[in-house]
C-alpha cells in the first residue's frame, strides 16, 4: 500500500472495529459505520487505511474506464484487485470492443443512428418483447434506458480512451479477411449498419493487439495519472453509514484488514462467476463446463452487493461458448472456447445422430442449443454435441482449434474407418466419462441418424440450401468461418467451390473424426441489477447510494444477446465510464 496512514494513532483497532461491525451487520455482512462510531463514540474515530473520492474494485477493462474516467473528472481513485496482476479477464481478450456509432463509423460518414441502433439492440436481446411500433420497442422503462445508455455513451467512453491516449483504438479487422467485422446477427433488418461497429486495439509495433496491448496501455495510463493500483487486496465487504449510504469497502491482503474510504462512490467491475462451482450448480445447471475467464472470477460481489440489499438478475446467463468436454473435465479453467468450429465438410450432431444447430452460428447463440430440454423424455438431448468430420477438413483445416495439427493426433479426437465404428468409439468414450455427464450416452438410432445426417447434409452442401438451419445463408456465417477457419494452402484439397463456402460433402469413406463439445463460457453476466446511471439497485428498485457496478459482475443491459464482437468488453467499459461520471456528481454526505 503505497499512501496509509501509518503515523496516525487509532481510536480504536482495527480489530474492535471488524469485531463491532460484526455484532451489528452478522445478518447483512456489511461493515457498519455506526457500530463503530457507538464504540467509539464518534464518526472520526473510524480508522481507514486510505481515502479517495472513488474506490474501484477489479482491474479489467470496466474497472479501468472507470478510473480513468475518475481521474479525468478530477476525482482520486484507489484500485483494489484480488490477483496480483492488473488486467482481469479483459488482458486475456482479444482486444476487440463493440461500440456503435464510433469514431471510425463517423469519419466514413456511415450514420449509425439511435432509433435504428436500439431497435437492432431490442431485437436481439428481448426478441419476445421487442416490436417496432411500441412504446420504447416494447421494453419496460429500466430495460429500455439501460440500452439508451449505452448507445449514448459507448461512444463517448471509446473517444475519451482514445483521445487521452489512454487506449489506442481504431477500426478492427476480421482475422485474415481483413475487412469491418460483421456483427453477430447482421441479417435481420433492424441491423441498419451490420459492419464496423468493432474497435481494436493498436499495439506498440503499429498492429492490431490483443487484451495484452489493451490493458498494457491501460495500466500505463493509470499509473502516469497517479491512480492508487493495490494489487493482492480482495474486496471483502462493503461500509455502510447509518443512512444505507456506502461510503467505503473493506479489502482483505494477506489476513490483514485494509479500510478504503470512498468519499464519492465504490464501483465494483469484478468480473463474472465462471469458477465458483455453488453459484455455476444453482444457476447454469449443465451449461457451464468451463472458461478460459481469469481464475479469479468467482463473483464476489454476488456476496458483497448481497449484503447490502442489491436485487439480482441475469443470473442464469452467460457470454457463451461450447468448450472440448474432455479438456474442460481435466481442468474447468483451462477450457478453450471453440468459437467457430474449423472445417467444411464438418457438422455437429447430438445423441440421436442429428443436427440441432448452425454450426457456423457465432459462439454465443449456438452454445444456447446445449439447454434445450425434451419434455417427453425428459432429458437434455444436446447436452454434449459430438463435432463430426472427414480427412478433408482434418486436412484442410489442420491446426485450427478443436483440430489437431495432425489428423487424429490429440486424446480428445476420436477416430473411426466408418460411421460404426465412429459410433462405437464415442459410445465407449462416454461411457468412460459418464460419472461426469450425468450417464450421457449415445442412443441406439445415433448411428443409423448419423448416416442419414451425412446424406442430408451433403445435399445441402451441394445445394447451398442448408433447410434445416440455415448454415451459410447470412454473411456473418461465411465471413466468420472464414477468418477463424481459413482452409490451408498446403494440402491437396481442392478450394470449396459449392455455393456456401460453409458447407463441403463429407466423403463416402472414412476416417471419420469425432469431438465432443460441451457448454461453456467466456464469463457469466449475471449479477447486481443496474440503473441507467450504473447505480446498484436494491430489492426495492431503489439505488443503494454511493455502489455502481459494470462489467461482467453485474446483470448484463444485453441480457442473452451478443450484439457483435466485442460486446462485453463494449458494455463493460461504457458502463464503467458511467459509473464514475455518476459518482462524480453525486455528494457523500458521510465523507
Ligand atoms: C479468452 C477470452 C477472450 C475474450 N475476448 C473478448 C473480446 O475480444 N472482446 C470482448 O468484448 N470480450 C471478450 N471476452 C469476454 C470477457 O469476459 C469480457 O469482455 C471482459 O474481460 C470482462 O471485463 P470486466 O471489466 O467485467 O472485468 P475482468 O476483466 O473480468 O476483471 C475483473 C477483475 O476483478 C478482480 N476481482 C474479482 N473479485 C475481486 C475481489 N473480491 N476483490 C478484488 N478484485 C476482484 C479480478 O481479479 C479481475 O482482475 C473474452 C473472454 C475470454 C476468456
Amino acid at each position: 500500500m503505497t499512501d496509509r496512514k501509518r503515523g496516525q494513532k487509532p481510536e480504536i483497532t482495527r480489530r474492535e472495529i471488524l469485531k463491532g461491525a460484526g455484532v451489528a451487520t452478522a445478518a447483512l455482512g456489511a461493515v457498519s459505520l455506526s457500530a463503530c462510531q457507538s464504540e467509539s463514540g464518534g464518526r472520526a474515530a473510524l480508522l481507514w487505511d486510505q481515502a479517495a473520492d472513488v474506490v474501484i474494485v477489479g482491474t479489467g477493462v470496466g474497472a479501468g474506464t472507470a478510473a480513468l474516467t475518475a481521474r479525468e473528472n478530477g476525482d482520486s481513485v484507489v484500485m483494489v484487485d484480488k490477483a496480483p496482476v492488473f488486467g482481469g479477464t479483459s488482458a486475456k481478450t482479444v482486444g476487440v470492443i463493440w461500440i456503435p456509432n464510433n469514431f471510425t463509423l463517423q469519419a466514413k460518414g456511415i450514420e449509425d443512428s439511435k432509433t435504428d441502433c436500439l431497435k437492432y439492440l431490442a431485437r436481439y436481446s428481448f426478441p419476445e418483447l421487442y416490436s417496432a411500433d411500441a412504446h420504447q420497442l416494447g421494453l419496460d422503462d429500466h430495460t429500455y434506458s439501460l440500452l439508451e445508455a449505452f448507445y449514448d455513451n459507448a461512444h463517448k467512453a471509446a473517444d475519451q480512451l482514445r483521445e487521452t491516449g489512454a487506449i489506442n483504438l481504431a477500426e478492427w479487422r476480421m482475422f485474415h479477411l481483413d475487412r469491418s467485422a460483421t456483427d453477430y446477427l447482421d441479417h435481420v433488418p433492424e441491423n441498419k449498419v451490420p459492419t464496423g461497429r468493432t474497435l481494436g486495439i493498436v499495439g506498440a509495433d503499429g498492429v492490431m493487439g490483443t487484451g495484452v496491448d489493451m490493458m498494457g496501455q491501460l495500466e500505463a495510463a493509470l499509473r502516469a495519472r497517479d491512480t492508487d493500483i493495490l494489487l493482492g487486496h480482495r474486496a471483502v465487504k462493503l461500509v455502510v453509514n447509518d443512512t444505507g449510504r456506502v461510503v467505503g469497502l473493506q479489502a482483505d491482503r494477506d489476513g490483514q484488514s485494509v479500510m478504503l474510504q470512498a468519499r464519492k462512490g465504490v464501483i465494483f467491475a469484478s468480473g463474472g462467476y465462471a469458477h465458483n462451482r455453488q453459484l455455476l450448480a444453482s444457476n447454469q445447471r449443465n451449461r457451464f463446463y468451463g472458461s478460459c475467464a481469469t481464475p479469479m472470477a468467482t463473483g464476489d460481489f454476488i456476496h458483497i452487493a448481497g449484503a447490502v440489499g442489491a436485487r439480482l438478475g441475469n443470473m442464469s446467463s452467460a457470454w457463451r461458448s461450447q468448450v472440448v468436454l474432455e479438456q474442460a473435465l481435466k481442468n474447468s479453467k483451462l477450457a478453450g472456447g471453440v468459437f467457430i468450429p474449423a472445417g467444411d465438410s464438418m457438422f455437429h450432431v447430438n445423441k440421436y445422430g442429428l443436427r440441432a444447430v448452425n454450426e457456423k452460428r457465432n459462439y454465443n447463440d449456438r452454445t444456447e442449443v446445449h439447454g434445450i430440454y425434451d419434455s417427453s423424455r425428459a432429458e437434455y438431448p444436446n447436452q454434449l454435441m459430438i463435432m463430426i468430420y472427414d480427412q478433408r477438413s482434418a486436412e484442410a483445416f489442420a491446426g485450427i482449434y478443436p483440430l489437431p495439427e495432425q489428423p487424429g493426433d490429440s486424446s480428445f479426437v476420436l477416430q473411426g474407418n466408418s460411421l460404426d465404428e465412429l459410433g462405437e468409439q464415442l459410445q465407449q468414450r462416454l461411457k468412460e466419462l459418464a460419472t461426469a455427464t450425468g450417464g450421457y450416452t449415445l442412443d441406439a438410432s445415433f448411428t443409423e441418424n448419423l448416416a442419414q445426417t451425412l446424406a442430408k447434409f451433403n445435399t445441402y452442401a451441394r445445394t447451398g440450401k442448408d433447410a434445416d438451419f440455415q448454415r451459410g445463408e447470412a454473411s456473418y456465417d461465411s465471413e466468420w468461418h472464414q477468418a477463424f477457419s481459413p482452409m490451408r494452402t498446403d494440402t491437396d484439397w481442392p478450394v470449396n467451390d459449392f455455393p456456401s463456402d460453409t458447407m463441403y460433402p463429407l466423403r463416402e469413406e472414412g476416417p471419420y473424426y469425432a469431438t465432443i463439445l460441451a457448454a461453456g463460457g467466456l464469463d457469466t453476466n449475471g449479477g447486481p441489477v443496474i440503473d441507467a446511471k450504473a447505480r446498484v439497485l436494491n430489492v426495492d428498485d431503489q439505488p443503494i447510494p454511493g455502489l455502481y457496478g459494470a462489467g461482467n459482475c453485474i446483470a448484463s443491459p444485453s441480457r442473452d444477446a451478443y450484439w457483435g464482437a466485442g460486446c462485453p468488453l463494449g458494455l463493460s467499459l461504457t458502463f464503467g465510464f458511467i459509473a464514475a461520471n455518476s459518482a462524480h456528481l453525486e455528494e457523500n454526505e458521510q465523507s
